[in-house]
């Protein structure tokens, strides 16, 4: 196991299509230290250079400049399989021809590991990640989340310093994606490998992470646990990036002791002005989560009007999207499946194009 640092690391890719002020993209400066045993996370929109991130500190890729350190080796100038990584891919590659057992005792067959010692530890490996049962089949023969969990054992197998995981669950249905990720964290509790996991998907990235590295367009967003994350992001795009449905933002303005949103006024607290910094009559954007919203009865004091545009229903709960009144702001609630129980006769109140009252659960407001 080792800690993993990156000082200043920038990756200049020249595109020949883009605009001039486009030509140049990938990373740039990138610069955090993962502790021995941590599991971080690279989230980030499409492009925003996850991967080439990832290929350079598994040696596929080089910097341009800055350099890396796994433990206290610089290792820009090793080899990738000098290096003591383990690389996982979404497309598992595993070797077709081989059986479950002879996948997981190739890597440790090449280096001339004493067979009695490579057989003990196909067993130790497959009983960890439930494969034992499967070890004399094919890769055919196995469903996707089994050939993940035998890409993950061949990984583990080689006894790495640092695992790095290129969205590794991406080809898995739903179900076996929400197993696959428990029964991964679930590892790395178990064997306490420093990992870093690439993904694109927030809630991956929020149920895995001891922190999260939120990037985009080359450069690093915010550092953080994903708590940090969520519930203080440092702007806009981490704030709507980040959680599904997204932080609502709509626009505002301070006056003297309260806020204008849309056509209703609501006093605020002193405190949360204090927190904002905000001077009289300064317009901003307010932010909330759709479970900080919720729906009272009309003659609520300190709510907002707005009016019903879609209801889904997501099971546990259902999604509301509602349009302030006097903006052209769109923003989401999730709300109890009985909200409209709670307030009144529900076929009245459900009904597309009403009025509803909603007030804003302030605490939350950063
Ligand atoms: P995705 O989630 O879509 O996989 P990503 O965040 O992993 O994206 P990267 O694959 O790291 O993004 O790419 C970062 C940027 O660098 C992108 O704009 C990409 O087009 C560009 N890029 C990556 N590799 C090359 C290359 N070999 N040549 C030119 N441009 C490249």
């Amino acid at each position: 196991m080792s800690s993993v640092k990156l000082d200043r690391i920038s990756r200049k890719f020249t595109s020949t299509t883009a605009q001039p002020e486009q030509r140049f993209i990938g990373i740039d400066d990138i610069s955090f230290e993962i502790p021995d045993g941590e599991f971080w996370v690279l989230v980030g929109p499409s492009g925003c250079g996850k991967s080439t991130l990832l290929r350079i500190i598994a040696g596929l890729e080089t910097a341009t400049s800055g350099s890396v350190y796994i433990g206290d080796r610089l290792v820009n100038k090793v080899p990738a399989r000098q290096r003591d990584v383990a690389m996982v891919f979404q497309n598992y590659a595993l070797y077709p021809h081989m059986t479950v057992a002879e996948n997981l005792g190739f890597g440790m067959q090449m280096r001339g590991t004493d067979r009695s010692i490579i057989s003990r530890r196909i067993q130790e490996i497959a009983k960890l990640l439930k494969i034992d049962t499967l070890l004399d089949r094919k890769p055919k023969q196995l469903s996707g989340g089994q050939q993940q969990r035998v890409a993950l054992g061949r990984a583990i197998a080689r006894s790495p310093q640092v695992f790095l995981l290129d969205e590794p669950l991406s080809n898995l249905d739903t179900g076996l994606r929400d197993d696959t990720r428990a029964e991964l964290k679930q590892l790395h509790q178990q064997v306490g490998i420093t990992t870093i996991y690439v993904t694109h998907d927030c809630v991956e990235a929020m149920t895995l992470a001891d922190r999260i590295v939120v990037l985009d367009r080359g450069y690093i967003k915010q550092i953080g646990t994903p708590t940090e994350i969520y519930h203080r992001p440092i702007d806009r795009m981490v704030a709507t990036f980040m959680g599904t449905p997204p932080m609502n933002i709509f626009p505002a303005s301070y006056h003297d002791g309260y806020w204008q949103i849309g056509e209703r006024q609501i006093s605020c607290d002193p405190d949360i002005i204090d927190r904002l910094r905000l001077r009289d009559r300064q317009g901003f954007n307010l932010g909330i989560r759709p479970e900080y919203l919720s729906i009272v009865p009309d003659d609520t004091p300190n709510s907002l009007l707005a009016t019903l545009e879609s209801i889904e229903t997501l099971g546990r709960e259902t999604l509301l999207k509602v349009q302030i009144v006097g903006t052209s702001t769109q923003i989401n609630l999730l709300v109890s499946p009985y909200w409209s129980q709670q307030i009144g006769e529900p076929r009245a109140v459900e009904r597309l194009g009403n009025q509803l009252t909603i007030q804003i659960a302030t605490e939350w407001l950063f």
